[in-house]
């Protein structure tokens, strides 16, 4: 109960998928832990090869081959006050099954996002390319505000007032065939949103990653949300704003899912 993390958000985590027993991103997640807890000023006490084997194992150990993984580190309860200087950190790992983050059947229609009240922390107020569970405080009410007015998730600003990201995944836009998404270096740079670039790029499409304000919404034609829990995820409405999802969404949301195939299932395929 006094342990550090719980009174002062002193903990970092991460989230990863497994896809036919591999989990995806393994080693770019695992590094984000560790980067993340130094920017907290923290060291994990393993190597990244061995929260590597310990992930791994921890999918195994619970029978999943497809599943949701929860690394977490935290600073524990040897000492009570801001000041942690002596307090052991502390790592464990959780897995369970998460078939699809928002419901499979809005999913394809394109879900619809509200306004969230809450604005990204500026980078000098809040280590905002952590990801750190305190900056998760304005998500959580950002999203439960969002869902009491029927809507699946919200959208958030950063401090001055650019379109940013939704509560837990990364925002992508269309205008005549070119992808437009916020530049990540006042949020977290998600490793779905690299991935998806990187996709896109490699079918030719060019990626603009720029600030962009809201009300430039208007000249979007499609939308889509990407993150590890969330993957590809249409957009259909943004507060006032409307979107159709189309071939670029369908096209990624596809790419995507054969980028998640193991490559030892991906070899069997082609044999
Ligand atoms: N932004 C936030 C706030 C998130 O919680 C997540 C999910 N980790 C993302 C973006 C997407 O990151 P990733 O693709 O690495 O899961």
């Amino acid at each position: 109960m006094l342990t550090h993390g719980l009174h002062y958000a002193s903990a970092v985590f991460e989230g990863e998928r497994a896809y036919g027993g591999t989990v995806f991103k393994l080693r770019e997640h695992t590094q984000r832990l560790f980067d993340s807890a130094r920017i907290l000023d923290f060291e994990i006490p393993y190597t990244l090869q061995e929260i590597d084997d310990a992930t791994q194992a921890t999918l195994a150990k619970n029978g999943l081959v497809d599943g949701y993984l929860r690394p977490i580190a935290w600073r524990g309860s040897e000492m009570m006050g801001v000041s942690a200087q002596h307090n052991k950190i502390n790592v464990a790992i959780a897995a369970w099954e998460w078939p699809s983050y928002f419901s499979p059947a809005e999913r394809l229609k394109g879900i619809r996002l509200d306004w969230a009240k809450y604005r990204r922390p500026d980078p000098r107020t809040a280590p905002s390319l952590a990801k750190a569970s305190g900056l998760y405080m304005i998500c959580t009410i950002s999203k439960h505000e969002a869902e009491r007015r029927g809507y699946a998730d919200a959208l958030m600003l950063d401090w001055e007032g650019n379109v940013a990201e939704a509560t837990g995944a990364n925002v992508f836009f269309v205008k005549d065939g070119v992808i437009h998404t916020p530049l990540a270096d006042r949020f977290l740079n998600g490793i779905t949103r690299q991935t998806v670039i990187g996709l896109a790029k490699a079918r030719g499409i060019e990626v603009v990653e720029r600030r962009i304000l809201p009300e430039e919404l208007s000249t979007f034609s499609e939308c889509w949300l990407c993150g590890t829990a969330a993957e590809v995820t249409p957009v259909s409405e943004i507060g006032e704003y409307r979107f159709t999802p189309g071939k670029i969404s369908e096209m990624l949301m596809n790419d995507y899912t054969a980028a998640t195939v193991p490559a030892a299932e991906k070899l069997a395929v082609n044999a």
